[in-house]
This record gives structure tokens, sequence and C-alpha cells, in this order.
């Protein structure tokens, strides 16, 4: 995923900022603890395709 297209993307529920996790090829609100999965190299920016991340994951 191209890097100035994490700049424009902000989270759907918050509006907040993203993190992009490369490892796991998801887009990251810290706030709502949800990874947004990246589909070939497009973010699908929705709340039911998001994954809900433990607390344990968080770092
Ligand atoms: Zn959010």
């Amino acid at each position: 995923m191209e890097k100035n297209l994490l700049e424009i993307l902000a989270c759907p529920i918050c509006k907040g900022e993203l993190l992009y996790d490369t490892n796991h090829q998801e887009l990251i609100c810290k706030f709502d603890r949800l990874a947004y999965p990246v589909m070939d190299g497009i973010p699908v920016m929705l709340e039911t395709r998001a994954r809900r991340i433990g607390e344990d994951e968080e770092n």
C-alpha cells in the first residue's frame, strides 16, 4: 500500500488517524481497537469488515 494513501485515510468511526501494520496488512485504529483489512493494497474501511483487537495485542 502506498504510504501517502495512509495520510488521507481516517477511521470511519472516530475520524482519527490510523496506523499501518505492514506485517498483518491491516490499518489499526487504536482508539476503537479495530483493525481494517487491506485487500490487494486497497484499504477496506468498513466497520463490519474490521477485526477487533484484543488488549494483549495492543502495543
Ligand atoms: Zn477509530
